[in-house]
Formats: structure tokens, sequence, C-alpha cells
């Protein structure tokens, strides 16, 4: 059957909600991130800041250097997480079938509702339109019979993007768009591909299966699929999900190692808020770290007992990022954390002095949520907790 699939994706999510907080900042460059000297990084910059060149994952501090009149200001994920939330509530209105990606970023297969609210292209329409209205934020939104070209199709009009791509149209949108733009490639494999003579994705949809699995093994036959706009992966909802993770790619790959901490308990930090949003408590950290070559790595550590608690999963996380990974650790391209194994009984046999313990963490981690909330994360500072920014 054919699939009607939305990748829909705010344009500078972070920024965009801190503007419609501060209509005079609109139209400014606008920069939300850490502080450039307590080494911290660029969440999201608005479309203002990005002319300069500042685009996030960049330290705060080369991205004021670029632009030096741009209005600093501290994420507050608790607020972005909200409204997260409200987004989220418009695409239930058209499908139960949503896979977020992100605060900012979500699949939805809306095939089966077509029959009830039209084709894809006007679901997506009123999806855009009902965003613009009712939060007062804009959506690019992309249109296709699967999640790849749907997330391409998004990405490639932005700001304020509408793009759809009917199934006959697929080849001929794919055909003359840069390598780079396929799932798991990135800037790096770009210039594997270079030196093939291969810059667009039509010259490399006519190697054969056989000749790229010479130059790339085992990713080739993705590469070859995905070549000829075949994406078979299915939008997975949140509520069947078996693991709720959080991961981001960077502009350019990072290798300093205190950057890469910061990040990796920015990324813990917003599992955990999730998890105890959702009431769901997991026995199994995971990271994931891809490296310049685009081959990815995970690490998992399986707990005593199953845990929300942001401390509890940042202390498995580092432990796996400093002692799992290869030393020295390469570059990075992309960095994740995940939390998986829940249990549907709540942990019934804890030891009664470390259930104590822990209910004190938990009431730590309210406080926290609702300090966050208020006044931003990274307000408060956990004792004995390496923060790293
Ligand atoms: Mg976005």
């Amino acid at each position: 059957m054919q699939r009607s699939i939305l990748h829909v994706d705010m344009d500078a999510f972070f920024a965009a909600v801190e503007i419609r907080a501060r209509p005079e900042l609109a139209g400014r460059p606008v920069i939300v991130g850490g502080r450039a000297e307590q080494r911290g990084v660029v969440a999201a910059a608005s479309y203002a800041a990005r002319r300069y060149g500042v685009h996030s994952a960049m330290p705060t501090a080369t991205a004021l250097r670029l632009c030096p009149e741009a209005v600093l200001l501290p994420p507050r994920h608790a607020l972005y997480a909200e409204v997260s939330q409200q987004i989220r509530a418009v695409f239930l209105r058209y499908t139960p079938q949503v896979e977020p990606l992100s605060l900012d970023e979500a699949f939805l297969d809306v095939s089966a509702s077509e029959r009830l609210f039209g084709p894809g292209e006007a679901i997506g329409r009123r999806i855009k339109q009902e965003i613009r209205d009712e939060l007062g934020l804009v959506a690019s939104v992309g249109v296709a019979p699967n999640k790849f070209i749907a997330k391409i199709a998004s990405d490639i009009d932005k700001p304020d993007g509408f793009m759809v791509v009917a199934p006959e149209r697929v080849q001929a949108f794919l055909d003359p768009l840069p390598v780079g733009r396929l799932w798991g490639v990135g800037k790096v494999g770009a210039k594997a591909f270079e030196r093939l003579g291969i810059t667009t994705i039509g010259q490399l949809r006519a190697y054969t299966p056989r000749l790229l699995q010479q130059h790339f093994g085992n990713f080739a036959a993705q590469l070859w699929q995905l070549a000829h706009g075949n994406d078979e992966w299915p939008v997975v909802s949140e509520h069947e999900a078996k693991s709720v993770s959080q991961e981001t790619t960077f502009a350019r790959d990072i290798g300093d190692r205190e950057v890469l901490r910061a990040w990796l308990l920015d990324l813990t930090d917003q599992v955990a808020w999730r998890l105890r949003r959702q009431g769901l408590k997991g026995r199994t950290v995971q990271i994931k770290v891809r490296l310049a070559d685009f081959s990815t790595l995970t690490r998992a550590q399986t707990l005593a007992q199953p845990t929300d608690i942001t401390d509890e999963i940042w202390r498995a996380a580092l432990r796996l990022f400093e002692q799992r990974l290869p030393q020295p650790l390469p570059p990075l391209r992309l960095i994740g954390v995940g939390v998986s194994g829940f249990d549907a009984v709540q942990a019934a046999q804890e030891d009664l002095f470390a259930a104590q313990g822990r209910q004190r963490q938990n009431r730590i981690d309210a406080v926290m949520d609702r300090v966050a909330e208020r006044y931003g994360r990274g307000s408060l500072f956990r004792a004995g907790t390496p923060r790293g920014k």
C-alpha cells in the first residue's frame, strides 16, 4: 500500500520559542546556548544569526565572534518540551502514528487518516497552519511516500517550507541532490564519493550494488536502496517505543572531550525529563556515537534497578563514555543517549534504605524540573556531578 508520511520540523525551534516570548527580538540575531566563558555551545540560532555563519553545536565563543551583536539566551528545555507537547497535540488530531525525533521534529504516518481528512498534502497544510495560528510558531513540512524522502523534503524548502514529493516524482526529486543527503553519509562520506567522481544521488544510482560494496562494505546495500528512494522504515509512535533516547548530529565533528561531555549531559537531562514526564523507568542505559567515517558504536549498561533519575542515568552514561569507547577517542559526528528496558511493574522490591535514598533523588529531580521550567535548565547544578559546562 502506498504510504503517506509527513516530516514536520520546527524552524529554529528554541530560538523561535524565545522570540515568541520577547517579540522585541523578532528579526534580530538570537542564539540559545551555554555561556562562552563556560565553554557553552549553541543549541539553536535564529535565521538572522545564521546569516553570520552561526549554527548549532558551534562553541558559543565562536558564534559571538562571528556575530557580536547577537542576543545570547540560556536554554529552557522544560519550556521547549512543554511547547513540543502542544505541537504533538496538533499532530494527534490527525493521526496516532507520531514518531518524535526530538523536541522539534517528528514523523507522522497519515496513510490511514486520508479517508477522513483528505490527502497527505491537505493534512500537512492544516497542521502547518494550526501550529502557526494556535502556537505562533513556524514549521516546515515535507510530504512523501516514506520517511527518508519526507525528511529531505521538509529541509529543502526551509524556513517556512512546504514540499510535496509525489511517489512518481521521487526519483526526479532525488537524482540532482548531493550524495550527502543520503542518511548516514554526511560531509566526510561525501568526500569519499567525490574521490569516486560521485557528487549527486543520480550518479550513485548508476553504480551496481556490487561495485558500491567494494567501496562501502555493508553500508552499500542501504545506500543503493536510499538512492532509489526506497525506505520501508515504519513510523513508530512513542507509546510503542521501547526506548526513550535523544541524540544530536554536529555540523562539524567534535573531538574536544569537555564539549562532548557537556552535550552528553544535556541529552541525558532531556531523556530523564521525558521518562519522568511519561512515567517510565528503564533498566538499560545506552550511549551511541558516530565517527567521522560514519561507523556507529553503541555501548550499554544494565542497572540494578529501573530508573528515571537524572543522576543515575548520567553516571552510567558517563561511565560508558569514559571507559567503554576506543582510546584515544576520535572526533565524533553524533552523540546520543537512551534508556530502555522499561518495567511494566514498578520496582517494588527495592530495599528500604536504597528506596529512601532514591526518594530523595526523586524529590531533587522534581525540584529541578520545576526550577528548570521557570528559569531554564542549567540554573542549578548537582553537587558532585561533573557538569563540564
Ligand atoms: Mg528544527
